[in-house]
């Protein structure tokens, strides 16, 4: 098992993937209840008590819901920015252990290297990371406004790739969100759409890319069918063959990935 994944939860109701090596478990984002993530863990090869860490991207209660209780309660690590932890909702409470990085500065937990690197959204210090394994490397980047330069670059080379397609343009303009709201989806710091994302991914596109997940899809602005749709279009193209497409969902567990 070089390097695993498996989506536990995605969308604005929390988020939470599983990352393993050979010797090392993480979460990434702890969105769920406590209760719930250790509910979902029991349907994977991992359960929540094997777990050496959590690793958080931003602030928002969606991605550290319950990041508190279980690593107070498993007596887990949890790594954040600075910016993260000085705005963690006081609902979360203190982490057992708290362990800071600056983005863009490496760091490991156990044979884990991870690489984050900043991203526009509208919380305090957000990042993406990519999670390498020897020379196997997942990326995750989810609650992005805009998919920067940065953003690319960091993301090159990635085997896996966890990214947010988070609504459908039209289905988020005709629909009943409130216009400060479509506004702030749209915005620099809120969400990236379908057509964004595809758009990403063909910049990003390499021999040896083996799996992309849609993560954090709206339940109001998008549908799997439509995600599907468009990375349809995208995946028409011989290149793509040979690369596992999945949708993160909301209310269960994706089936897990081996990253080789
Ligand atoms: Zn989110
Ligand atoms: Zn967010």
């Amino acid at each position: 098992m070089p390097l695993f994944f498996q989506v536990l939860a995605s969308g604005s109701r929390g988020n939470a993937i599983l990352v393993c090596s050979p010797r090392t478990r993480i979460l990434v984002d702890a969105g769920l209840s406590a209760k719930e993530l250790v509910r979902r863990m029991d349907r994977t090869p991992v359960c929540a008590r094997q777990l050496d860490a959590l690793l958080v991207s931003h602030e928002h209660r969606d991605h550290v819901n319950g990041a508190g209780v279980l690593s107070r309660r498993f007596h887990l690590p949890v790594y954040l920015t600075p910016g993260t932890f000085d705005h963690l909702p006081s609902q979360v409470g203190l982490p057992a252990q708290t362990e800071l990085f600056e983005p863009g500065a490496p760091f490991s937990i156990g044979d884990l290297r991870i690489c984050s690197f900043t991203i526009p959204h509208d919380a305090h210090e957000p990042v993406g990371f990519v999670i390498e394994h020897e020379s196997t490397r997942l990326g995750v980047c989810t609650d992005l406004g805009v998919a920067t330069q940065l953003v690319k670059t960091r993301l090159r080379g990635c085997h896996g790739l966890i990214v947010e397609a988070n609504h459908d343009l039209e289905r988020l303009l005709n629909g009943p969100y409130p216009w400060h709201l479509k506004q702030r989806i749209r915005s620099r710091h809120g969400h990236l759409s379908n057509a964004d994302t595809c758009e990403l991914l063909e910049s990003l596109h390499h021999s040896e890319m083996q799996c992309v997940v849609f993560a954090h899809l709206s339940e109001t602005n998008n549908h799997p069918d439509l995600v599907i749709e468009s990375a349809t279009r995208l995946f028409r193209s011989p290149e793509w063959d040979g690369v596992q497409i999945k949708v993160g969902k909301q209310d269960d567990i994706t089936c897990g990935t081996e990253l080789s």
